[in-house]
């Protein structure tokens, strides 16, 4: 399987890393070895000074599917769920200003935290809320009424370039409200009032 990511999708994201807003959705790919195994907590790796945390709406894909029509997409899935794109900022922040791939900042071994899915039916995909708690306080407050693209335009997007297949997962991007980790951290996040995911970062 593989992980398909989407960067600068919320606009007050964008500006608090005073990027620009991009013309088509910023795309890149976790390997499956970036998956933290359930349970498992998150440790800050060796090499990184500054792993921030991204609180994003996951889409896990049930079957083939190229070139898929915005309109058909809402056939490619029936679950949804919340997930953390670990990211190392200050590695990220030297890669793009040289212009460079992102991989080493942000697809590293469990840099793609994945909570319970929960069928779509139960939600209004438009308006869905989620949020991250870190130690008792809540960081990141999303909603997807305010996403760039759809997940159904992103599905369409996306599956121009790459075949979505069975258990592909796309990450549709993080709110503003990114911030450092630190051990000894919990995150918890939430998807419309229930707890999906719960990590201790170490
Ligand atoms: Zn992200």
């Amino acid at each position: 399987m593989k992980i398909i990511c989407i960067g600068r999708n919320y606009a007050k994201h964008i500006e608090e890393l005073e990027n620009e807003r991009p013309e088509t959705p910023v795309v890149f790919l976790k390997p499956d070895s970036a998956i933290l195994p359930k349970k498992m907590p998150f440790f800050i790796p060796p090499f990184a000074n500054s792993i921030h945390h991204e609180v994003e709406v996951l889409v896990k894909i049930n079957k083939v599917g190229k070139y898929i029509d915005a309109k058909f997409a809402h056939k490619y899935y029936d679950e949804v769920g919340l997930g953390i794109d670990f990211t190392d900022r200050e590695m990220q922040s030297k890669l793009k200003e040289k212009g460079l791939p992102w991989e080493k900042a942000k697809a590293f071994d469990g840099s793609a935290v994945i909570g319970e899915f929960h069928a779509k039916a139960k939600f209004d995909l438009e308006n869905l809320n989620f949020q991250l708690i870190k130690n008792d306080s809540v960081v990141q407050d999303g909603n997807t009424k305010s996403m760039l693209w759809k997940i159904d335009e992103l599905i369409a997007y996306v599956s121009q370039y790459f075949t979505l297949k069975k258990g592909d997962i796309i990450f549709t991007g993080t709110p503003e409200g990114v911030g450092k980790v630190e051990p000894n951290d919990n995150l918890v996040g939430i998807l419309e009032g229930e707890k999906v995911f719960d990590l201790k970062i170490k």
